[in-house]
């Protein structure tokens, strides 16, 4: 055999070893967790192979007193970030419109209609799982998405062979609110000020806040349109914006620890009864 042939041979002997020089090793981690700043060769490499969750962030835009009116994106989208490595995850782009409920009259501030969101979610869904992810976290920052994205992942799930879970972060956190500032939260209030205040202090703008007079309890069998009031209360008298940052670091640091510890619980259950 000439030299030249064999090293032909000997090359393509070697090929499936080598094939690959650059790919993703088993032991290496992926040089960004968002899906959209990978190529489709390195997600090919990842999924499904190495990884089989992707985080799905589902926001709104809505004014929250003194917060960003992005506040119920910004905060999901963050929680995907920190939450990725330890899950092994990618971050899908998140859905940033939203279904919006007595808010509208504030400026900068609308939702799209249930069965949009529905249907977008569905299909974003739908999308992830036919790009070889089994387990898809919907980390949803906004109250009213939460029943059109529960439709969506139950016709995803009865349909198709993928998992879904879908989270409102504030809600599976009440004992952190408590435990960080003595009381129960609000939309925009100490909680969500908070999970802000720890992301990006300069969009919050105590300076602006006003105290009690621009806040709203909700009331059970009392219902303005439009709210008067883009703070509302989950009880009357409590839960007011808190500014401190070391509180607000703190809180958002235990949010993230419960939103893991939620996400692995409900995964090694799926894994344990084979679902
Ligand atoms: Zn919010």
């Amino acid at each position: 055999m000439k030299l030249k042939t064999c090293i032909v041979v000997f090359s393509a002997l070697l090929a499936p070893a080598v094939a690959r020089p650059l790919a993703l090793t088993a032991q290496s981690s992926p040089s960004t967790r968002h899906l959209t700043d990978l190529n489709w060769m390195e997600v090919g490499e990842l999924v499904p192979e190495r990884m089989s969750t992707v985080l799905l962030p589902v926001g709104t835009l809505e004014a929250h007193g003194v917060a960003p009116n992005g506040s119920d994106i910004l905060v999901p989208d963050s929680m995907a970030l920190r939450m990725a490595a330890d899950l092994d995850a990618l971050v899908a782009p998140s859905i940033n419109y939203g279904v919006n409920t007595g808010l509208d009259e504030f400026p900068g501030t609308f939702g799209i209609p249930a069965d949009v969101l529905r249907r977008t979610a569905e299909a974003v869904m739908r999308g992830l799982h036919a790009s070889g992810f089994k387990n898809i976290i919907v980390l949803n920052g906004h109250g009213p998405n939460f029943e059109p994205l529960n439709q969506a992942a139950e016709d995803v799930f009865k349909t198709t062979d993928a998992r879904v879970l879908v989270i409102n972060w504030w809600s599976v956190t009440p004992d952190i609110t408590e435990d960080v500032f003595g009381t129960q939260g609000g939309h925009a209030g100490n909680n969500e000020t908070a999970a802000v205040l720890a992301l990006r202090p300069d969009l919050v703008h105590e300076e602006r806040y006003e105290g009690e007079e621009q806040t709203t309890p909700f009331t059970a069998g009392m219902q303005a349109w439009p709210f008067p009031s883009s703070i509302g209360l989950y009880a009357p008298g409590q839960g007011f914006p808190d500014f401190d940052p070391d509180k607000a670091e703190r809180y958002f640091d235990l949010v993230v620890a419960r939103m893991l510890e939620i996400s692995r619980d409900v995964i090694a259950k799926w894994n344990r009864a084979g679902l």
